[in-house]
């Protein structure tokens, strides 16, 4: 008999044929498509991009500024006016008037990623009603509130240790690679100058991190719009609140109430696991299309940086993780990473611990053997709360720009980074791209500019999609953990459910 190929490895067939891919049809750095006069004409080998209105200059970019000077154009008002010319390397010009677009090619490379992208939304349709249907269901079979308590605290607990334990790996490692000390001014300016404008505007979102607040908001003011907007925090709240009151009223009555939420959970569970036989070619339209357009150049310019974060979260994920689940549990090591691996190609490709979700609760409760009802609870909070890869990334990238810019943190000012990163993870919403401006409230507390996030925005996709591969995982060793301590983890089962 045929023996069908398991998920996982279809899945790693995927993500490595969508390197491969992206690599082979990728997008130019300095092909530009221009559109004046109705007409549509390529440029490429260009060597400056010059900017006119009437007879004043507005504008001038080099060859390696592609992306920066399509932005420029993009945000100018009165386009028709524009009057753009190429400049290439023997001297000749090529003017266009009356310019109303910009913008790069589309290569074969990124014109699957909408296959990838309702991957994405699909994930995220379904974790909202998840967490809340499951959440219902597993506190109201906790009759104790003080049980619940009792996991609460415990969980909190183990996240804030190991977000210290990985921003101390951060720290460790960004004090003796020191990535920022080998940057020369060359480069710097030219990061500074190629994204400035994207840094300016993560800036202006003026984001402030209090404590108080940040406790008073978890209380929603009115639950449907938590679920519409998908806050998790309050959704857990809400969801917490009405099944331990729920488990309170011994009547006929609750019996339907949580039986719709029983089968409401159950179907979503369902729905994971079908939507899971498309993540081998969501993940290599989603892995396709971010090397086509992001490509691994950057990378080169901001290598050692990028070397310490990714060594960094090596460690946190292989030396400390194992460690924290050999202390705490009897759970085998392998077996427990071997069944983290749809969870962790999910994670990468869609850098979004929130859309991971769905995927790693069916994963606990399925395989590792953790019960619903702590499962539902440690999660979601989880996810929203415990993102120990951004905070590595962020103490790394904090002392990362503090030494290009020349500032010697003092052992103080350092432990203040423990502290602002550890709340600034805290802080960071579940989806891409957050854990960089949250960033910006780390800078701040240590007096570092936070203008020089336009330093590292360049390879924030790529390291964003490695941190998100712990977020996740300290999530499921959470759960085993807590599991494990009230006595109540299974045993793990790596062939039930689909993802095999
Ligand atoms: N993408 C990360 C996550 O969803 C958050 C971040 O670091 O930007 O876990």
């Amino acid at each position: 008999m045929k023996k069908k190929m398991a998920l996982h490895t279809k899945i790693v067939i995927g993500l490595i044929l969508g390197v491969i891919f992206g690599s082979v049809f990728h997008v130019s750095p300095s092909k530009i498509i221009v559109t004046a006069e109705g007409k549509q004409t390529e440029i490429d080998n260009w060597s400056s991009l010059e900017f006119k209105r009437a007879d004043s200059t507005l504008a001038v970019f080099d060859e390696k500024s592609q992306i920066t000077a399509i932005k420029y154009f993009t945000k100018l008002k009165d386009k028709s006016s524009i009057v753009m010319e190429a400049v290439y390397p023997d001297g000749m010009r090529e003017t266009f008037s009356k310019v109303s677009g910009m913008s790069r090619e589309k290569t074969i490379g990124v014109i699957f990623k909408p296959l990838g992208d309702i991957f994405i939304r699909l994930l995220n349709m379904i974790a909202v009603p998840l967490v809340l249907a499951s959440l219902i269901v597993g506190a109201a079979s906790l009759t104790d509130i003080r049980h619940i308590a009792k996991i609460g605290g415990k969980t909190l607990g183990f996240y804030a240790l190991t977000a210290v334990m990985a921003i101390t790996i951060g720290l460790l490692l960004a004090n003796i690679i020191q990535p920022g000390q080998h940057m020369t001014e060359e480069t710097k300016q030219r990061l500074m100058q190629a994204y400035q404008d994207d840094a300016s505007s993560k800036i202006e979102q003026n984001i402030s991190l209090n404590v108080v607040d940040f406790l008073v908001n978890m209380v929603p003011k009115n639950p449907f719009k938590a679920i519409a907007d998908g806050d998790f925090l309050q959704i857990v709240f809400f969801a917490i609140m009405t099944g331990v009151f729920l488990s309170q009223i011994h009547s006929e009555r609750t019996k339907a109430v949580i039986g719709f939420f029983d089968g409401l959970s159950g179907a979503m569970i369902l729905m994971v696991e079908k939507v899971m036989l498309i993540a081998p070619y969501a993940v290599f339209t989603l892995i396709s299309a971010t090397v086509a357009e992001f490509g691994f150049n950057i990378l080169q310019t901001l290598l050692l940086y990028s070397v310490t974060v990714v060594l960094g979260l090596a460690i946190l994920t292989f030396v400390e993780y194992p460690l924290l689940l050999r202390i705490f549990t009897k759970v085998n090591v392998i077996r427990f990473f071997r069944v983290q691996r749809p969870v962790i190609a999910v994670a990468f490709s869609t850098s979004s611990s929130a859309a991971t979700l769905p995927v790693t609760m069916d994963v606990c409760e399925k395989k590792l053997g953790v019960p619903n009802k702590i499962a539902s609870f440690v999660l979601p909070l989880g996810t929203t709360v415990n993102m120990d890869g951004t905070a590595l990334y962020q103490a790394v990238a904090a002392m990362f720009i503090a030494q290009v810019y020349g500032f010697d943190l003092t052992i103080t000012q350092q432990l203040t980074i423990v502290l602002t990163a550890a709340l600034a993870a805290i802080g960071t919403a579940p989806v891409p791209g957050v854990g960089l401006i949250m960033l910006i409230i780390v800078l701040k507390s240590v007096g570092v500019p936070e203008e020089g996030i336009a330093l590292i925005i360049g390879v924030d996709r790529l390291l964003d999609m490695c941190r998100t591969v712990p977020n996740v995982i300290a999530d499921s060793l959470a759960c085993v953990v807590i599991a494990n301590s009230e006595g109540e983890l299974g045993n793990i089962n790596e062939d039930s459910g689909n993802f095999n």
